[in-house]
């Protein structure tokens, strides 16, 4: 029989083993979830003997990171916004960079006003989770179109007691009647689909449809441009994540559909992230 370990020397040794750039958060992570316990609890418990069960269980989990399975699907959670959100290998993990977008919507939606918000291609529900958290006189409508990620979104809704956002199964616009919306966003697949990246890291492990976006990465993005007009009120935006090397391809294609007032915002690395227009269209009230 080895000699039972302390809570310390697993952790020592399990970040030693993983080549991750955050490789002693992540031991510390799947303790934690092994021992069902937060990170305050473990660093004031790390010169305790794991118990053999819970170390086991342990193994368990760091076996899959050690095979490269993402930490958030490992652990089923992600932080993102604040916001604590399941996540399945159904969905796109989010990102930090997925902030940005946030950050830039909540700009745009004030909170005295009931204004409604689209996400497109929801996921988790990150996004629209984020702006109907922070803005509760909007109504959000998050569309997927798969079940399965719709699924994910409304548990997490339930479990963040968020109830100004709906989600409903729709492939981009399909499922949309008359609505218009105050404000469209979204972080749609982008990844050009020969991109060498799809093959490596947590990428491997997520939904290609979350990711891949035909030859230059555009499909679902052009889509979106060119149906987005039926779909936003006068004066409403339009705002997309893209990839960073892509802002000027969006910014044409906005322009091409008439869009104003064209602009891009970097995301915390200083890539640019995000690009958004608006429709030019002026409510008349009267006419002559
Ligand atoms: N930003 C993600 C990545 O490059 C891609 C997400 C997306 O396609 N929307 O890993």
């Amino acid at each position: 029989m080895p000699n039972p370990l302390s809570i310390k020397a697993i952790l020592q040794m399990a970040s030693a083993q993983l080549h991750t750039a955050e490789a002693a958060l992540e031991a510390q992570l799947l303790l934690q979830s092994a021992l069902n316990v937060n990170r305050a609890w473990l660093i004031a418990h790390e010169n305790e003997v794991l118990a053999a069960d819970i170390h086991q269980t342990f193994k368990a989990l760091f076996k899959r990171r050690l095979a490269g399975e993402p930490i958030a699907y490992i652990l089923g959670y992600r932080e993102f916004y604040g916001l604590h959100l399941q996540v399945t290998p159904n969905t796109l993990i989010p990102r930090p960079d997925t902030e940005t977008l946030v950050d830039a919507a909540l700009a745009k939606v004030l909170d005295s006003a009931n204004l409604s918000v689209l996400d497109l291609g929801t996921g988790t529900g990150a996004i629209a989770l984020a702006i109907a958290k922070h803005r509760p006189n909007a109504n959000v409508v998050g569309l997927d179109a798969s079940p399965a990620a719709l699924n994910v979104a409304k548990n997490n809704a339930a479990s963040l007691a968020i109830s100004n956002v709906q989600f409903v199964l729709s492939d981009w616009f399909n499922a949309l009647a008359d609505e218009r919306f105050d404000l469209i966003v979204s972080n749609p697949p982008y990844i050009e689909q020969n991109d060498a990246h799809l093959s490596q890291g947590d990428l491997r492990f997520e939904p290609i449809s979350a990711l891949a976006s035909g030859a230059d990465g555009l499909d679902d993005i052009r889509h979106i441009v060119e149906h987005c007009l039926i779909y936003l009120k006068p004066q409403a935006w339009l705002m997309l994540e893209h990839g960073y090397q892509q802002a000027a391809a969006v910014a044409a294609l906005m322009a091409q559909v008439g869009l104003v007032d064209i602009q891009t915002c970097k995301d915390l690395a200083g890539n640019n992230r995000v690009t958004m227009a608006k429709n030019p269209l002026i409510v008349s009230s009267h006419w002559g």
